[in-house]
């Protein structure tokens, strides 16, 4: 059986809403791919009975670690320290070598630390420190044989300590003994939930073994993942090659988000994609350059909001606008031929709709989007009624362009290997 961890994160901002959790899912990621099992995820507040009640939970499922981030800062609010001493019946001191380590990242000698500085070194009795990345060290204690890492809230400065807290021995000894699960991901576009969940339960009983599957539908992707236990990977791999081969035309990726898809797709053709976009108002250009190395394939955007930028800048005709409206298949088309006409670029990408909450009437409700994705081989335009929020909407657009676009990339290259032949 795999080794079980459970991951505490402390901080009021995080159970009262104003700020999404990312350490809890990035832990859980990073030990789950070493072969650790995440038992418990738990939130709590910056108070001491509920830091405590956490650890004490915790330790109850005799796991064989817990990490816990946040609280671990200078002021009156930070209690983590003294919370999981008095839940472990211990003391707490300061620590000679967290207190040099504390005086080193401040640039002062330990004899001389102020009194924020003499908090952030008091850590239970018996702690190991671990060097700070910002001001505040880190520290390992045990719960009976558990190791627990207590690891700063900061994003950035959890991530590092974290990393060198897995060499240590304790941690590193747990880790080594863990094998990385057999795992494999696939992600699909224009396939239903249902439809894959069907075909996976068919799948999977031909296999003695225990394969855990989790599928998640998300603005009509749906990614499946499939793990087992590390000697099971040959029939992980069976299971994957037969949905491959079963959904081969609605397959997108082996777990890379479609942005990557397409950027690879481009960048290894060498050619080049411009956006004109007006209900999503740059997210499509903010996505594709969140994948590193985009200026390789991505010219840039128009945010072409209001009409006398579509018809200035892009071209899209005045008498198009007045005749069927900014939200219709062909401003969808002249923006994309516009934003191609205009940067010289190899794909052009259009987008315009009625994200809401208001401005749609019967005949273009909220919701209704067009989308054009254009090269020298011809255009492709569709028409979408997405459902949700105004973020939904706009969400959905973003993803369906990125889809077209893929699609039309591959459709582009076979005419070309066709009309080669
Ligand atoms: P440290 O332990 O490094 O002192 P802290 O929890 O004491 O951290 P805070 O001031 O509470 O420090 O948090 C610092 C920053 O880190 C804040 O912007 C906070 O929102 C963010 N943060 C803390 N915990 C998390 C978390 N679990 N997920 C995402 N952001 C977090
Ligand atoms: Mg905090």
């Amino acid at each position: 059986m795999n080794p079980q961890a459970v991951i505490i994160t402390v901080g009021t901002e995080l159970t009262d809403g104003r700020i999404t959790d990312s350490n809890g899912p990035f832990l859980a990621r990073d030990l789950e791919g070493r072969g650790v099992t995440v038992a418990r995820v738990l939130s709590v507040p910056d108070a001491e009975g509920a830091i405590g009640w956490a650890l004490t939970r915790a330790v109850e499922l005799e796991p064989a670690l817990v990490v816990v981030a946040g609280g671990l800062g200078p002021t009156a609010d930070d209690l983590t320290a003294a919370a999981l001493a008095g839940a472990l019946g211990l003391e707490t001191g300061v620590v000679p070598a967290a207190a040099a380590m504390v005086a080193a990242a401040g640039g002062g000698d330990s004899a001389t630390l102020g009194p924020h500085q003499v908090k952030q070194a008091t850590l239970p009795t018996g702690s190991l420190p671990l060097a700070p990345v910002g001001t505040a060290p880190g520290f390992i204690i045990f719960a009976g044989a558990a190791p627990v890492v207590v690891l700063p809230g900061v994003p950035l400065e959890m991530r590092q300590m974290w990393a060198e807290a897995r060499s240590l021995p304790p941690i590193a000894g747990i880790l080594d003994a863990a094998s990385a699960p057999a795992r494999r991901r696939l992600n699909f576009y224009g396939a239903g939930e249902p439809e894959v969940n069907a075909a996976v339960e068919a799948l999977r009983q031909k296999y003695e073994v225990e394969l855990e599957v989790s599928i998640c539908a998300r603005r009509r992707e749906v990614l499946l993942e499939v793990a087992a236990d590390h000697n099971h990977q040959p029939q992980v791999d069976e299971l994957i090659d037969a949905l491959m081969d079963r959904f081969k035309d609605t397959v997108y990726s082996e777990g890379d988000e479609i942005e990557e898809v397409v950027a690879g797709r481009l960048t290894g053709l060498g050619r080049t994609l411009a956006v004109g976009e007006s209900c999503t108002g740059g997210m499509l250009g903010e996505t594709v350059t969140r994948v590193p190395g985009a200026s390789a394939f991505f010219l840039g955007g128009v945010v072409a909001y209001s009409n006398e930028v579509k018809r200035d800048l892009l071209k899209v005709r005045q008498e198009t606008l007045d005749n069927v409206g900014a939200v219709s298949e062909p401003v969808a088309q002249q923006l994309a031929l516009g934003v191609r006409a205009l940067t010289g670029a190899d794909y052009g990408a259009g987008i315009t709709g009625v994200a809401g909450p208001s401005g749609g009437t019967p005949e273009k409700p909220v919701g209704l989007v067009f989308i054009c994705v254009s090269s020298e081989e011809g255009d492709v335009v569709r028409g979408f009624n997405f459902p949700g929020s105004r973020d939904d909407i706009r969400e959905y657009s973003v993803t369906a362009a990125l889809h077209m676009l893929n699609r039309k990339i591959m459709d582009d290259e076979a005419a070309a290997a066709e009309s080669a032949e």
